[in-house]
C-alpha cells in the first residue's frame, strides 16, 4: 500500500485550521440575524474573526482540537490495519506540527501521552464498501461539546415524553435547554433515535458529517429537524449563552431499529467549531473537501 501519511497530515491540518464552507456560511447568516451591538452579535463577530485568522495562519481554530474521529471507507483488498497505522503516524506528525493539541490522557495515571495516541484514541470506524476508492472522513469533536451531549431513555416521565417523535422532540429540546450555551453555542445537534446505548452515540455523531443544508430523505425526520431548529432558537439561549436568536445552526436526525424494551434518544452536541474534512483517493489522486474548499 502506498505511503499516504503526508496526505493524512494534510487532512488533519484542514480539519483543525478551517471550517467547512456550510458551517461558516451558517455562522455568517446567524451574525446577520442578530441585533447589532448585542453580546450575541459580538460573540459571532469574534468567532468569525477567529476563523479567518486561523485559516490565514494555518493554526487551530480552537485551543481544544478535540478527539479525532476517523470514519474510513475502503475498497476490497485494502488493509484497514495498514491504513490505521498510517493515520496514527499522521496524527503524531500533526501533533508535532501543532495542528493538534496533545489531548490523550490516561484516566488511571493522569498522564498525557503527548502525541494524541492512546488506548481508544484517536477513534476509528472502518467499513469496506463496494466503491473502488478510499474515503476518509474526519471530525474533531471538542471536549466542551462532548460534555453536554446526552442520552435519554423513553418514556421519560419528568417531561411526559413518550415513545414517539413528540417524545423525541421534548427530550432533544431538554438537552439544548440544559446545555444553556455551554459546549460553545451556536451548536449543531446529531441525534440518533433507537439503537443500543453505544451505537446510539456512534450514529448520532455520524449525523454531524451531514452538510447543514442537506434535507433528510425521511419526511417525518426532515420535518422534525426543521421544527427542532426553530424551537431551539426560540429558547433565546444564543451564542455562548449570551442570549440572542441563534442557539443552534442545525439539527440532523437518524433512526436505527431498536429493541422492543428500549427506546433511546441520543444527542451528540457539536460546538460551532464543527471541524470536519474529507479526503478521497481515486486512481492514485488525492482530493479534499472541508477546510473551506475542496472538490470531493
Ligand atoms: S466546545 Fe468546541 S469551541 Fe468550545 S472550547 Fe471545546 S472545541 Fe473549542
Amino acid at each position: 500500500m502506498e505511503d499516504r501519511v503526508e496526505s493524512f497530515v494534510e487532512l488533519i491540518r484542514r480539519a483543525a485550521t478551517d471550517l467547512p464552507a456550510d458551517v461558516e456560511m451558517a455562522l455568517r447568516a446567524a451574525r446577520e440575524r442578530e441585533e447589532p451591538g448585542t453580546a450575541a452579535a459580538g460573540a459571532l463577530d469574534a468567532i468569525l474573526q477567529n476563523v479567518e485568522l486561523a485559516r490565514k495562519r494555518s493554526t487551530p481554530i480552537c485551543q481544544d482540537t478535540g478527539v479525532p474521529l476517523f470514519y474510513v471507507h475502503y475498497p476490497v483488498g485494502t488493509s484497514p490495519r495498514l491504513l490505521r497505522s498510517q493515520i496514527e503516524r499522521a496524527v503524531v506528525e500533526a501533533t508535532r506540527r501543532a495542528y493538534l493539541r496533545p489531548n490523550a490522557v490516561d484516566p488511571l495515571t493522569g498522564r498525557n501521552s503527548g502525541n494524541n495516541l492512546g488506548r481508544g484514541f484517536p477513534v476509528f470506524h472502518f467499513e469496506e464498501w463496494e466503491e473502488n476508492f478510499l474515503r476518509v472522513d474526519l471530525l474533531l469533536k471538542g471536549g466542551g461539546s462532548e460534555n453536554v451531549s446526552a442520552q435519554y431513555k423513553l418514556p421519560y416521565a419528568p417531561l411526559k415524553a413518550g415513545r414517539d417523535l413528540e417524545g423525541v422532540r421534548k427530550v432533544v429540546l431538554d438537552a439544548v435547554y440544559r446545555a444553556q450555551g455551554k459546549g460553545c453555542a451556536p451548536g449543531i445537534l446529531g441525534v440518533a433515535i433507537g439503537a443500543d446505548r453505544g451505537t446510539g452515540y456512534v450514529y448520532a455523531k455520524e449525523q454531524l458529517f451531514r452538510p447543514l443544508d442537506d434535507t433528510n430523505p425521511v419526511p417525518e425526520l426532515a420535518a422534525l429537524e426543521d421544527r427542532l431548529l426553530r424551537e431551539a432558537n426560540e429558547l433565546s439561549i444564543g451564542p455562548m449563552g449570551f442570549g440572542g436568536k441563534t442557539t443552534l445552526l442545525g439539527v440532523k436526525i437518524g433512526a436505527y431499529h431498536r429493541l422492543p424494551a428500549c427506546y433511546f434518544v441520543t444527542v451528540a452536541y457539536m460546538c460551532w467549531a464543527c471541524r470536519r474534512a474529507r479526503m478521497e483517493v481515486r486512481d492514485g489522486v488525492v482530493r479534499y473537501n472541508g477546510g473551506g474548499d475542496g472538490d470531493v
